[in-house]
């Protein structure tokens, strides 16, 4: 078995690793080669969530789980509120392949999903992004989505405005003018909306998205978690990662909860990229992807990590 620290990852997996390791992971589930297992998410209090996602993909001959979660608290120690480790396990014999530490590798995967949903769904022509959100992920998003569109400026909003000069930095980084801006100047002016928070209600409406905006709704990943009225769901054509997340513990848990929208209203991302969805059909429609995080996209990421430090002699192998 092979240990592969947190402290080795950034220079084993990068961000466009992690984009091509997701769109294959999506695409595999609409082949139906690869399946996650229902997510087991347990609240702990004090805001702690801890838990379970799993998956086995028999093309890509992973198995595996990615056990963590979000502890709220840890910024105030100096560490990040989520925190992860994903095992690997030989899919015909059970056996333990690797541990490897999770937590840059779930910023570069949850990034990567919202990327991939940029680049399938929304318009060509976008040219400014809106970031709700300003946290540990926002940064990874907001990167992530610049490599996809040719983004001429970045309006963000935060229910914690003094984190925005640091997601500024970013932008700057990448040669964007950013903004701080109210959520009706940020959807008066967004093509693309990316929302990254831990928030429990809604902070998005519908009223605030002008039609033909694409939307990447990453936070809620958790029951009882809500980014955007639930209304814009209805109003929007519905992609997910993994459907059966999306309904119970995603974004689309509150349309599908008040009858908003049904079940059949949300497509797996996986069926655009493989060619058997058409995706956007007009450039007034609105898209909303729904990105849970699944464990198939922990396992497609954590396997290209042990497999770039096997052949760079990186790790500490353990007999178990
Ligand atoms: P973080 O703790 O670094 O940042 C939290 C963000 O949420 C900040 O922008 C903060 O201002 C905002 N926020 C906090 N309380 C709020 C409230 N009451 N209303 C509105 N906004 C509020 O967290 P992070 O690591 O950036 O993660 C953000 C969210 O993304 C978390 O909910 C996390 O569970 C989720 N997440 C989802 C996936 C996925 O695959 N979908 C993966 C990783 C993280």
């Amino acid at each position: 078995m092979l240990i592969v620290p947190e402290a080795l990852i950034a220079d084993l997996v990068t961000p466009e690793d992690a984009y091509a390791a997701v769109e294959a992971c999506f695409a595999g589930m609409a082949r139906a080669e690869a399946r996650n297992f229902p997510v087991v998410r347990e609240a702990l209090g004090e805001g702690r969530q801890y838990g379970f996602k799993s998956g086995i993909d028999t093309a890509a001959g992973t198995m595996g789980v990615k056990a963590g979660g979000y502890f709220p608290g840890n910024a105030a120690r100096g560490m990040i509120n989520h925190q992860s480790s994903v095992f690997l396990f030989d899919p015909q014999t059970g056996r333990p392949q690797a541990m490897v530490g999770g937590n840059l590798l779930t910023a570069l995967r949850t990034a990567a999903a919202a990327a991939v949903s940029i680049s399938a769904l929304a318009r060509p022509d976008a040219r400014v992004l809106g970031m709700v959100g300003a946290g540990h992920q926002a940064a990874f998003q907001l990167r992530a989505a610049a490599r996809v569109r040719s983004f001429e400026k970045v309006v963000a909003w935060n229910y914690h405005p003094e984190m925005l000069p640091k997601l500024g930095e970013v932008a700057a980084e990448l040669g964007l003018p950013f903004e701080a801006v109210s959520l009706d100047a940020l959807g008066a002016q967004a093509d693309v909306i990316v929302t990254i928070t831990s928030s429990p209600a809604a902070s998005l409406m519908s009223a605030h998205v002008r039609p033909g905006t694409h939307l990447a709704c990453m936070g809620t990943d958790t029951v009882g978690k809500q980014e955007v009225e639930p209304a814009l769901l209805a109003r929007a054509r519905v992609f997910t990662d993994e459907v059966a997340q999306s309904v119970t513990l995603g974004e689309a848990q509150h349309a599908i909860a008040l009858g908003l929208i049904e079940e059949s209203d949300v497509m797996g991302i996986g069926a655009v990229l493989i060619g058997a969805h058409p995706g956007r059909q007009s450039p007034e429609e609105i898209t909303l992807f729904d990105g849970t995080g699944v464990g198939l996209q922990d396992l497609a990421v954590a396997a290209m990590a042990v497999t770039r430090a096997r052949e760079a002699g990186l790790g500490t192998t353990l007999v178990v």
